[in-house]
């Protein structure tokens, strides 16, 4: 037994320097580091060696899911998504440079006014000790007032986790609800962390690419062909990061149903909701007893440093999701749970609108400057396609940066190297002041 092992041991070591050296061609020849074809080829070999061999067809796929896994982490370790070109740019504002920032997604306005009171006022509330992992009760019920009002849907407390932000919900859903091997579905483009999430835990993505030729709408059909037993979740983010995109309403009920049929997760990323231009439904809308809706007070109420978010699922997922946060952080901050629960109380809209005004400046520019897009249906985003030979998104973000201008290299979205997202979150001077920034880069890159 043990020398079988080693032997594993010494494929497993020799596959990963070929994944290495593989990864090094795909970039040199801008090829992206998922090829689902090559992958659906090998896939269908393992099985049919599997038939020959007698051999259980889940647990060989689940070893295989494992091994692309440990290919996709060697190829993607340098990855630069809009988080790295962020980082760089704080950086540079703390040697003295001025970044004008279009590659985030945090509104520059700020938070309601009944924030400022409720931060006074907390510490004499006394919500200032250890509480439920799930959230503080009260905040929890008025969540779920406001959640059961909105959507016209019957939700509980029970129904409700809060977290630090909805990325970490979007974390413990994945983690909790999946195992290593598992399969998730994920269309691209995609805000970057449900791939990074599975892959840190050992689960495959099937990733099902969209065409700004087909207006960022996925193939159902394609959908359908990439489920298998191994398959046990699929992620919507609609108004999606990084297109703006609202899917079409039938195709949003196909991909329901056939999560239904094939029980699996729908985890529906909903943190852009209020910023929707079009008509949009809640995927909460479909009562699907194994769908979970993330929200957050990040981009609605522009809170992004208070780092506070929920989930809404049925009661059992949100006791699994509980076991995790309680693991990982006894509970969220009182204080900051207590402040939420007063910002729920503020009129919002404002805040809608006025990113719905600075969207329309922008895609007035882009149109402008040539650049080849979908006019977005919500979020704060555009995603547009730079047309000039061997244009290489990380490259441009990375020199733009230099010249005190940050936007997000599509790259970091999936296999979009071509494209960069620009990002609504300042006020309309500044947006302008960038855009024309950007159309003097690209001149000077033609
Ligand atoms: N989902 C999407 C699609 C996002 O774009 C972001 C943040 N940019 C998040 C989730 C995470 O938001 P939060 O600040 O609530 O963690």
């Amino acid at each position: 037994m043990d020398e079988i092992t080693l032997q594993m041991i010494h494929l497993l070591k020799t596959r990963t320097d070929i994944a290495k050296e593989i990864g090094k061609i795909k970039k040199n020849i801008g090829k992206g580091v998922t090829d689902e074809l090559r992958e659906d080829n090998l896939r269908g070999k393992v099985i049919a060696l599997c038939k020959d061999l007698e051999l259980d067809e889940t647990i060989a796929t689940k070893f295989l899911n494992f091994l692309l896994n440990e290919s996709v982490k060697v190829q993607s370790s340098d990855k630069q998504t809009h988080l790295s070109i962020f980082l760089k740019a704080k950086t540079l504002e703390e040697q003295g440079k001025k970044i004008i920032h279009m590659e985030v997604g945090e509104p520059d306005f700020l938070p309601p006014p009944i924030v400022k009171s409720a931060l006074e006022e907390v510490f004499d509330e006394g919500f200032l000790k250890y509480g439920p992992s799930k959230g503080m009760t009260v905040f929890r019920e008025a969540l779920s007032k406001h959640i059961s009002n909105k959507f016209n849907v019957k939700t509980t407390s029970d129904n409700i986790i809060v977290s630090p932000g909805a990325r970490f919900s979007i974390f413990t859903a994945i983690t909790t609800l999946l195992n290593p091997g598992d399969e998730m579905i994920v269309i691209e483009p995609a805000w970057p962390a449900y791939k990074d999430c599975a892959l840190n835990s050992g689960i495959k993505v099937r990733t099902i690419g969209t065409t700004l030729e087909d207006k960022w709408e996925p193939s159902v059909e394609q959908i359908k062909n990439s489920i298998n037993s191994n398959t046990k979740m699929i992620v919507l983010n609609y108004p999606n990061n990084p297109t703006g995109k609202i899917l079409d309403e039938k195709v949003q009920d196909d991909i329901v149903e056939l999560a239904r049929k094939n029980n699996l997760y729908v985890l529906s990323d909903e943190i852009y909701s209020e910023y929707s231009k079009n008509s949009w439904k809640s995927v909460l809308n479909y009562n699907y007893e194994k769908s979970i809706v993330t929200q957050s007070f990040s981009k609605s109420h522009a809170m992004t440093g208070f780092r506070i978010g929920y989930a809404i699922a049925d009661s059992k997922i949100i006791e699994k999701m509980a076991k995790l946060e309680a693991l990982c952080l006894t509970n969220v901050s009182e204080p900051i749970q207590y402040i939420a629960m007063k910002a729920l109380e503020a009129d919002i809209s404002n805040n809608s609108n006025t990113m719905k005004n600075r969207l329309d400046v922008l895609i007035q520019k882009a149109k402008e400057i040539g650049l080849d897009f979908v006019t977005p249906d919500g979020a704060m985003y555009i995603f547009a396609r730079v047309n000039q030979n061997d244009f290489d998104g990380v490259r441009f973000a990375n020199s733009a940066l230099e010249r005190g201008l940050a936007v997000a290299p599509g790259e970091g979205f999936g296999n979009y190297k071509n494209f960069i997202r620009i990002s609504a979150c300042q006020d309309e001077k500044i947006l302008i002041e960038g855009m024309n920034m950007l159309s003097n880069i690209m001149s000077e890159n033609k």
